[in-house]
């Protein structure tokens, strides 16, 4: 895994939101990478969280306790890393303006890849309320460029799973077992990418001087599907044709207009994806944009039809 290690010294990392959904893949790819990994955990998570905060200290990840808003605590983690990626969720992106301080103090932090882990949040445009969100995460990018602090943004699709759209984590859930909701006409295609990819991916990327201060997509060509093959995968696997429930994107507006969070950030995100198709909308042009399969050709990545295989 970390042949590409062995003749430099390794990144030291640091992953602030690891006891979190994205953040534990990140951060056990890490580790897996080979790279010394620290994460900055809330003091409160040890006693909220202590299966996830051990489960972390088992797999090899140094935890040290602090949190974003204690700067004396961040500056200290910051000074032993090179890398910072952080995955905080929906109500602490703003507050990665704190981290930006933090490592503009610290003066040694290589790279940063803040809390995206998404979509390309400058080019796309869903309803609101997911348009506030990504309007926040513009903010860091801004504040970050302006820092003049190197970064990466990892724009990696969406997480392997049926895409519920009621459901911030929808790989917490199997595919479903009675019916599939299906949003439009099922046609509109979106980009895959299993929790471990993304958490590989993105730390092939980390010290890459190809990705710096760039943004890279995750665009695995064979878990490219709309929904109405995804169901025919999942289909397959059971060997039984489920019934089709349609979900129109006036539906998907009507429940992001309800303003409920965080299922209406997620069904404004559902449309955005699987009525408006913003995942293959743009192109992903040199200098700012690059591909990650296609810089890393030999991470093989699971399609799929091997991820469902999972839940049978
Ligand atoms: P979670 O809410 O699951 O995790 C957030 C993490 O941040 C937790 O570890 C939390 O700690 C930590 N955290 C929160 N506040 C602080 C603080 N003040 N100091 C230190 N740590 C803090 O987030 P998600 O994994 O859902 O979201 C992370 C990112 O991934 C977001 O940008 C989101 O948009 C994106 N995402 C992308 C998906 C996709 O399909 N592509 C799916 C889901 C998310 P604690 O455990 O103590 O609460």
């Amino acid at each position: 895994e970390n042949n590409d290690l062995d003749t430099v010294v390794a990144t030291r990392v640091l992953v602030i939101g690891a006891t979190g959904f994205i953040g534990r893949f990140v951060a056990e790819a890490s580790v897996k990478s080979g790279r010394p990994t620290y994460a900055l955990v809330r003091p409160t998570t040890k006693s909220s969280k202590p299966k996830v905060v051990q489960s972390l200290i088992d797999s090899g990840i140094q935890v040290v306790y602090g949190c974003m808003h204690d700067h004396n605590s961040l500056v200290k983690a910051l000074k032993q890393v090179d890398v910072v990626i952080c995955t905080v969720g929906g109500y602490g992106i703003l507050d990665q303006v704190k981290i930006v301080d933090a490592i503009k103090e610290v003066g040694t932090v290589k790279r940063f890849l803040p809390s995206e882990f998404g979509h390309d949040v400058d080019r796309a445009d869903p309803v609101e309320p997911a348009l506030s969100f990504y309007i926040d995460k513009r903010k860091v990018r801004r504040a970050v460029e302006e820092a003049k602090i190197p970064y990466t943004y990892i724009c990696c699709n969406s997480i392997a799973g049926w895409p519920y759209y009621y459901h911030t984590h929808p790989t917490e859930l199997p595919p479903p077992k009675e019916q599939f909701e299906i949003y439009g006409d099922g046609s509109v295609k979106a980009f895959f990418v299993t929790g471990d990819d993304i958490g590989a991916y993105t730390m092939k990327a980390v010290d890459d001087p190809r990705t710096l201060n760039k943004s890279i997509h995750f665009r695995p060509p064979k878990n490219f599907l709309c929904l109405n093959e995804l169901a025919g995968i999942w289909e397959n696997k059971i060997q039984k044709s489920l019934p089709r429930v349609f979900v129109s994107a006036e539906d998907l507006v009507r429940i992001a207009e309800a303003n409920f969070m965080p299922s209406s950030i997620v069904a404004a995100l559902t449309h955005d994806i699987f009525i408006n198709g913003c995942q293959f909308k743009f192109p992903i042009e040199e200098p700012h944009h690059v591909e990650a399969c296609e810089l890393y050709p030999d991470l093989k990545y699971t399609t799929m039809d091997d991820f469902f295989e999972g839940y049978l």
